[in-house]
């Protein structure tokens, strides 16, 4: 999928796969996915179709997602976020743009090479569509439940819904070495391209990658110790994926530690009990 077939690893393997079995695609942020959700699952009462009728409730399955850099405009990356869900039972690929810099003739190009669902409505329409839009996939669903459908699938979909192969899963009480994960999976600071050191990522919203940066060039991207404050350590699963602030398991947490930051100059992020106050933050020297 972003490596070349001579080098994909499990991982590409597995996104692969599943980019070739997707049922259809969809355009949507988060909140509007969230939206659907609501709409079509959770509240489906909210749902009426194009002839004002009450929708029935379709079954919502997540699965885990991927943000992938699918090109560079000059200097600048193209990142987009994938995340599938199984609607009644159907995988279907959500997405949405997760760069500062957005181009949709290189998305469209890379859509066009990676993820090209069968048609539905008899071969005629492209399966692909905006949330604004999500009866059409609705229909191709029942269309296709119904035996109508002309793609040559076979039911029940052989989709890999399962997590993309992990380490982390199996071992999560094991040391690992997240230089070297860095290093593999192209994460680093995008200003001077470090990876064997610690990195810190915005949070709040989308992850930016283009803005992940080592202590030392912070600053290019957030200024003042204020905005500091929206900046936490980086640190990725073994698919490139950031966990969550609340969430990162203790081995990743110490291997995190483990690493060195670019400077010492510079405000780096403090374990528990390293600052006065004892808690993991920024280093404040007021408070050293
Ligand atoms: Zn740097």
């Amino acid at each position: 999928m972003v490596a070349h077939p001579g080098e994909m690893t499990a991982r590409d393997r597995f996104y692969s796969d599943r980019l070739e079995k997707t049922f259809f695609i969809i355009e949507a942020t988060s909140f509007e996915q969230h939206t659907l959700w609501q709409n079509h699952h959770y509240y489906p009462t909210l749902s009426l179709d194009y002839r004002g009728f009450r929708e029935e409730s379709v079954s919502w399955d997540s699965l885990s997602g991927i943000i992938i850099t699918i090109g560079h405009l000059g200097e600048k990356l193209v990142a987009i976020s994938l995340s599938w869900v199984m609607v009644n039972g159907v995988p279907v690929l959500f997405w949405c743009p997760s760069s500062k810099v957005v181009c949709y003739d290189l998305i469209e190009k890379w859509f066009s090479e990676n993820c090209v669902p069968e048609r539905w409505g008899n071969g005629t329409r492209r399966s692909y569509t905006d949330a604004n839009n999500f009866s059409h996939c609705r229909i191709a669903i029942k269309e296709y439940k119904d035996g109508e459908h002309s793609n040559p699938y076979k039911y029940p979909f052989d989709f890999p819904i399962h997590s993309p192969p992990k380490e982390i899963d199996l071992k999560d009480l094991e040391a690992f070495d997240l230089a070297k994960r860095q290093k593999d999976l192209d994460v680093c600071c995008r200003s001077c391209g470090r990876s064997d050191i610690r990195l810190y990522r915005s949070y709040g919203g989308f992850r930016r990658t283009e803005e992940d940066r080592c202590n030392e060039h912070l600053e290019e991207v957030c200024s003042g110790e204020d905005f500091r404050g929206w900046y936490v350590p980086l640190i990725v699963d073994d698919a490139g994926n950031a966990w969550g602030y609340t969430s990162v398991p203790q081995n990743a947490i110490d291997a995190f530690y483990g690493l060195e930051d670019f400077t010492q100059e510079k405000p780096y992020w403090c374990g528990p009990g390293e600052r006065s106050d004892g808690i993991s933050g920024w280093s404040n020297r007021s408070l050293a």
